[in-house]
C-alpha cells in the first residue's frame, strides 16, 4: 500500500494533515504519529479490526496488549473503571509520559488488550498527538511505531524506515523529546507497581503515593514459564543484530576496556560524549554526556539503530545506573543485551 507522509512542526496542530489523518483513523486505517515518548502506530481503540491491522503491520504477537491514548484524563471513563488514585496520578503527571493500567470497559475490544480484562491508558502531552485524538473523537490504540523486535522509533525517519508501505499514513513531527516509552504502572490498593520504567521515575511516583513497588521483571530476566504482569516483558525487545554487551565498572577501567577492544575486534562502541576523543574506532556512537541521563535516554534508540547500520560483530555500551531516569535506560539496555553484563 502507498503510505501518505505528512511533515509537520510539533506545534502545527491546525495543519490539514491532522484532519486527514483523523479521517483515515475513523474509516479503520492506521496512522503513525509523534508523541513526547516515541512514535505511536495508531488505530481507533474501539475498532477490533484496526487492532488486528496494527499487530499485522508491526509483526507483533497479538497477546501483547496496546496502550490507548486519550485527549484528557477524564476520557478514561469511557474506556475503563477509574478510581481515586488514577485521578491523583493524572493530576500530577498527565498529560505526560505515564500509562496506568485500569479495569477495562466493554467499549474497548479484547483484541486491543491482548485478551486481558484490563486496559492501559495514557494521555500524551505532544500537541500533534492530542490534536489527532481530539479530531478522531475517540481514543487511539497505539503501540510503538516500529517493526516488532527493532528499537522504538524516536524520529519520523525511523518510522518511515520500518513501516512505509505497511500503513496508511505517517505524521513526521521530528524528534521525540523523551525518546523512551512511557512509565507503566498498575494500581494496587493505595499503591502502584511499576511495570515499565520511563521518564516518570519511581521517586516521582513516591511523591504521589507512598507504596511504590518495582516489578522484578524491570531489572531481572523472567524465569522460564513465568507469567509477567505486563505481557510485553516476556518478549526480547530492541535487540541489535550484533550481540550487545554492557560494561559494568568505574569509568576509567570501562574506557580502557573500550580502548583495548576497539583495536582487537570489529566492534561498535556506544560511549559518553566525553569519551569519544579517546577512541579512534570509526564505529563509535556518542550517546550523550556522562551524567546527562535525559540526553542518553533521548539518543538510546537511534544509537541502537546506528549500531545495526555499522555492521559490527559486537556492540559495547555502559551499564546505566538503576537510579532515577537511569532505571529506564537500564531496563531497555539490559533487555537489548539479553542480560549480558561484563564486569571490568
Ligand atoms: P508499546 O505499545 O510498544 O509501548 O508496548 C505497550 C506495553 O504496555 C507492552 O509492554 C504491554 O505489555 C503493556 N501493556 C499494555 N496493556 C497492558 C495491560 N492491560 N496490562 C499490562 N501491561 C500492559
Ligand atoms: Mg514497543
Amino acid at each position: 500500500m502507498e503510505t501518505k507522509i505528512f511533515k509537520l512542526l510539533p506545534n502545527e496542530t491546525k495543519h490539514f494533515a491532522i484532519a486527514e489523518a483523523a479521517e483515515i483513523l475513523k474509516s479503520g486505517g492506521l496512522v503513525a504519529f509523534p508523541t513526547e515518548t516515541v512514535y505511536g502506530l495508531g488505530g481507533l481503540a474501539t475498532d477490533s479490526d484496526a487492532a488486528g491491522k496494527i499487530y499485522a503491520a508491526k509483526g507483533r504477537p497479538s497477546d501483547n496488549p496496546l496502550i490507548i491514548h486519550i485527549a484528557v484524563p477524564e476520557d478514561a471513563e469511557r474506556y475503563a473503571y477509574t478510581n481515586e488514585l488514577y485521578y491523583k496520578l493524572a493530576k500530577a503527571f498527565m498529560p505526560g509520559p505515564l500509562t496506568v493500567i485500569l479495569k477495562r470497559k466493554d467499549t474497548v475490544p479484547k483484541a486491543v488488550t491482548g485478551g486481558l480484562d484490563t486496559v492501559a491508558v495514557r494521555c500524551p502531552s505532544h500537541p500533534i498527538a492530542r490534536a489527532l485524538i481530539k479530531r478522531a473523537g475517540d481514543a487511539i490504540a497505539a503501540p510503538s511505531a516500529n517493526l516488532s523486535g527493532s528499537p522504538s522509533p524516536t524520529s519520523g525517519g525511523h518510522v518511515i524506515a520500518d513501516l512505509s508501505g505497511r500503513i496508511d499514513a505517517i505524521i513526521d513531527g521530528g524528534e521525540c523529546d523523551i525518546g523512551l516509552e512511557s512509565t507503566i504502572v498498575m494500581i494496587e490498593g493505595d499503591g502502584v507497581t511499576l511495570l515499565r520504567p520511563g521518564a516518570i521515575t519511581a521517586d516521582a511516583l513516591e511523591c504521589i503515593c507512598e507504596n511504590v513497588k518495582i516489578a522484578p521483571a524491570v531489572t531481572e530476566a523472567l524465569s522460564e514459564n513465568e507469567k509477567p504482569l505486563s505481557p510485553g516483558m516476556k518478549y526480547r525487545h530492541y535487540a541489535p543484530k550484533a550481540p550487545l554487551v554492557l560494561l559494568e565498572g568505574d569509568d576509567e577501567p570501562v574506557l580502557s576496556y573500550m580502548y583495548r577492544c576497539q583495536n582487537a575486534e570489529r566492534c561498535v562502541i556506544i560511549c559518553y560524549s566525553e569519551e569519544t576523543e579517546y577512541l579512534r574506532n570509526e564505529r563509535v556512537i556518542d550517546i550523550g554526556a556522562r551524567g546527562d541521563l535525559e540526553a542518553q535516554a533521548k539518543n538510546l534508540f537511534s544509537a541502537l539503530r546506528k549500531a545495526d547500520e555499522m555492521n559490527g560483530e559486537i556492540v559495547y555500551a555502559h551499564l546505566p545506573p538503576k537510579e532515577g531516569m537511569g532505571l529506564a535506560l537500564y531496563n531497555r539496555l539490559i533487555r537489548a543485551a539479553a542480560h549480558t553484563v561484563l564486569k571490568v
